[in-house]
């Protein structure tokens, strides 16, 4: 199933240990998604939960003219690169999202978020790779449908069946097909493409805005809503 050997993951035999302890006990599951899920970065607020469902190094769309960012700067690649620990880690996301079941994983998420001071507000899924399958898309709707705070996504998959999606959104970042709620590109030069409005985040790193200054995903939910316009990064 894996183009890796999943077995020599560092940290797969922990995890599995952890797997085995946790039974039926949502709890303990919910212990072990929190270490799953990372809370925002310099881009995205913190109350966003941020879930891969593997690495870019794993993504099906690495190399393909599908994904419309070369592989050297992928950003979600790049950190794989430099930070050993970074791609295992995503690994064991990808195994730990092909076990649990879309009920367990979202009363597991569910559970860990009525734990913390600062509830998360949204779930941003696949910050790095990107969903593989019709059936990825089918278990995180029925997320989407089970968690009381929306869940939103990018993907270059337009090859699959995004009308499985009514429960999520879906920004597209490739025009190959005509899928999810909206287009998210880039657009080179001042002019936007009709019902299309820039990205708040993108516009202030273009003006030289600092990282910690700038309007963060969470804060806009342009991409997190379903309904609304085109999105463009501005590309100078
Ligand atoms: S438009 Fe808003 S939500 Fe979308 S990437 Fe930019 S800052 Fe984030």
């Amino acid at each position: 199933m894996y183009e890796y050997d999943i077995d020599a993951v560092d940290g797969i035999d922990r995890l599995r240990a952890r797997m085995d302890d946790a039974g039926d006990d949502v709890t303990a599951w919910s212990h072990i998604l929190s270490d799953y899920i990372q809370s925002g970065n310099t881009k995205i607020s913190k109350t966003t939960a941020i879930f891969n469902m593997g690495s870019a190094h794993d993504c099906p769309n690495r190399e393909t003219d599908n994904c419309q960012v070369p592989w050297e700067a992928c950003y979600a690649g790049k950190a794989e690169r430099v930070y050993k620990q970074t791609l295992p880690y995503r690994r064991r996301q990808e195994y730990l999202w092909d076990c649990m079941t879309p009920e367990l994983f979202a009363d597991a998420f569910m559970a860990l978020n009525a734990r913390k001071r600062k509830p998360y507000d949204s779930l941003r899924v696949s910050e790095a790779g990107d969903f593989r399958s019709d059936a990825d898309i089918v278990r995180m709707n029925r997320i989407a449908e089970l968690i009381d705070i929306p869940v939103y996504t990018y993907s270059a998959s337009d090859y699959l069946d995004w009308s499985l999606a009514p429960s999520f959104t879906v920004n597209a970042s490739n025009d190959f097909a005509d899928y999810g709620d909206r287009r998210f590109m880039a657009v080179t030069g001042d002019t936007l493409p009709d019902n299309t409005v820039w990205c708040p985040n993108g516009l202030q790193q273009a003006d030289g805005v600092p990282a910690d200054d700038r309007i963060k995903c969470g804060e806009c939910r342009l991409c997190i809503n379903a309904d609304g316009p085109n999105v463009a990064i501005p590309l100078h």
